[in-house]
């Protein structure tokens, strides 16, 4: 393996051999190989000719998913600069704290974006290049076609750069506090593309059903890009892979089932990786039996907890192609356990299968290891985790233990090395001194037939500390009563875990980028509405 590339810059590099293959589908555009490098050239000239940006810059990018999210990202990388994906569905208050946290000095973003945060730019002495804008811009910011059309046909500066070096600070999601910047290298990434090709390959080998269907669809991979390029599911399982493995990527601005399912049997997608929730959407849509799925192979759902409807919906309507799921974070690069094909449809409860290049085990409260099978906080080592976040000390010395990630989520491994999610340390309603796992409470309403969405989350309570809340959105049609819910608990778990306020609601729960429900934002709304 001695020409393997160790750095990120040779992977984007390896996508250059790939010329006038297209690489990109993005509503009527197509852009190839070549026209996309063109472009990442210009970029990264111009960042180094009008801004100065040089290695261990930060450059930060926000904006929905335009093919200049992923230009951008090339660009930044191939300088050896620190790339900065900031959440685009963020506001001001979001972006202003991504760019200041970070220290980007340019952030290449779209109107929306830019026009959140214009005002600001000036006091934080950031530059903005501004793409597919078409109003007037301030005198902070430029037309990234103007800008680019300056470099174009100019080489790419070179600047080198090693594995150890650091290449990205991607934020985490905000589901347990302000978002915290992961900073990674080169190696780190490097190996999680690795280990995610391995799992692709090792889930298809793993199931004679899909090699079969794989054979006989015919069709080259490509993959739907629905989920948000700022996290690692968009990025690198979606983004990166496929530049490197030099395969077409279709993308979609934002979420819409209809849509995707649309965009699955025009463009004959073979790739689909979402959040559980969206697999759901999917699965469960009016078009979904109407429409021409063949040419799919992999449909998979990992980064958040996955419903027990959704898998029996996924054993009902999957027949044709393999299922799967995955469990990783932010800090991980890469998914850490994964469940596909016949694994999937074995344990379709469990994450599925520590990774070979992961450790995982489960440690008590004085991080003292535990037994197999023994429900603990989940403990991670692997090449792709980071080992810092950035400019946070104290964060990094509560998470990171010698090569080991503390996850804070709580879980078991049972006798046949499948993880379980069971739930998130912080995740817990603690009642009167009897904690409740949320997900418990959750997972077992869902089972209840007139529920779709679910939220468990604590409210104040003088006496108690906390008292049990569940937030609940039925199923089309379907009524759910106080009553019913409570009585539908009491029949299946402890008396204490039994919610003392139902809230039914119409509207859908909110959830975040990677498909997690906004607790936080949900107890608050319950607490005005409620008192
Ligand atoms: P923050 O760290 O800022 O609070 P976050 O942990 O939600 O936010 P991410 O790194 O995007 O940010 O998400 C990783 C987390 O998602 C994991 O720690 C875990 O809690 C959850 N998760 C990921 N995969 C699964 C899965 N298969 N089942 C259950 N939970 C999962
Ligand atoms: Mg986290």
């Amino acid at each position: 393996y001695k020409n393997a590339p160790t750095t990120v810059k040779d992977m984007l590099d390896a996508g250059r051999a790939h010329g006038d293959a297209v690489f990109i589908v993005y509503e009527g555009e197509q852009l190839s190989f070549n026209e996309f490098f063109r472009q990442a050239d210009a970029l990264a000239h111009q960042l180094v000719d009008r801004h100065g940006i040089e290695k261990g810059d930060r450059v930060a990018i926000a904006m929905r998913n335009y093919p200049e999210w992923m230009i951008a990202f090339t660009a930044v990388v191939s300088l050896g600069a620190i790339v900065v994906p900031l959440n685009s569905w963020g506001q001001r208050a979001e972006l202003e704290y991504g760019l200041s946290d970070s220290g980007a000095r340019v952030v290449v973003c779209d109107e929306q974006r830019y026009r959140f945060i214009d005002d600001l730019l000036p006091t934080m002495n950031v530059q903005a290049v501004v793409a597919r804008a078409t109003g007037d811009l301030g005198s902070n910011a430029v037309h990234y076609a103007d800008f680019i059309a300056g470099g174009l046909g100019k080489p790419c500066p070179v600047f080198s750069c090693e594995a150890e070096d650091p290449v990205m600070i991607m934020y985490t999601s905000g589901t347990t506090g302000k978002p915290k910047g992961v900073l990674s290298n080169h190696r780190n990434i490097v190996q999680a593309l690795t280990n995610f090709e391995f799992h692709a390959a090792c889930s298809a080998m793993a199931n004679p059903k899909a090699i079969e269907h794989m054979m006989t669809c015919g069709h080259a991979p490509k993959s739907l890009l629905a989920v948000p390029l700022f996290h690692v599911s968009g990025c690198h399982a979606q983004f990166l892979l496929t530049l490197r493995g030099g395969r077409c990527i279709v993308m979609m601005y934002k979420w819409d089932p209809g849509e995707a399912l649309r965009l699955i049997e025009k463009e004959k997608i073979t790739i689909f990786s979402g959040a559980p929730s969206m697999v759901m959407d999917l699965l469960e849509h009016p078009d979904f039996d109407k429409t021409d799925t063949s040419s799919l192979y992999t449909l998979s759902g990992g980064g958040a907890a996955s419903p027990p409807k959704l898998n029996r919906l996924l054993e009902e309507k999957v027949t044709n192609f393999y299922a799967g799921a995955g469990y990783g974070m932010t800090e991980s690069n890469a998914t850490c356990s994964n469940c596909t094909g016949e694994a999937f449809l074995y344990k379709p409860r469990s994450s599925g299968t520590i990774s070979p290049i992961v450790e995982l085990k489960t440690v008590d409260e004085n991080g003292k290891d535990l037994p197999r099978g023994e429900k603990g906080e989940i403990w991670l080592k692997s090449p792709t985790n980071v080992s810092e976040y950035w400019e946070k000390p104290e964060a990094t010395a509560e998470t990171f233990h010698q090569g080991w990630i503390a996850t804070g989520d709580i879980g078991y491994i049972d006798d046949e090395n499948f993880v379980f999610i069971v739930d998130r340390a912080k995740d817990m309603i603690i009642r009167g001194g009897e904690n409740i796992a949320a997900g418990e409470i959750e997972a077992c309403l869902l089972e209840m037939a007139e529920v779709h969405e679910v939220a468990a989350f604590g409210v104040p309570h003088e006496k108690l500390g906390e008292e049990l809340a569940v937030a609940i959105t039925p199923q089309p049609g379907a009524t759910v009563s106080e009553q019913a819910v409570q009585a539908y608990v009491k029949s299946k778990l402890a008396g204490f875990k039994v919610p003392t306020y139902v809230w039914v609601r119409e509207e859908e729960l909110p959830r975040n980028a990677t498909g997690k429900i906004l607790k936080k934002q949900l107890q608050a709304d319950y607490l005005k509405q409620h008192g």
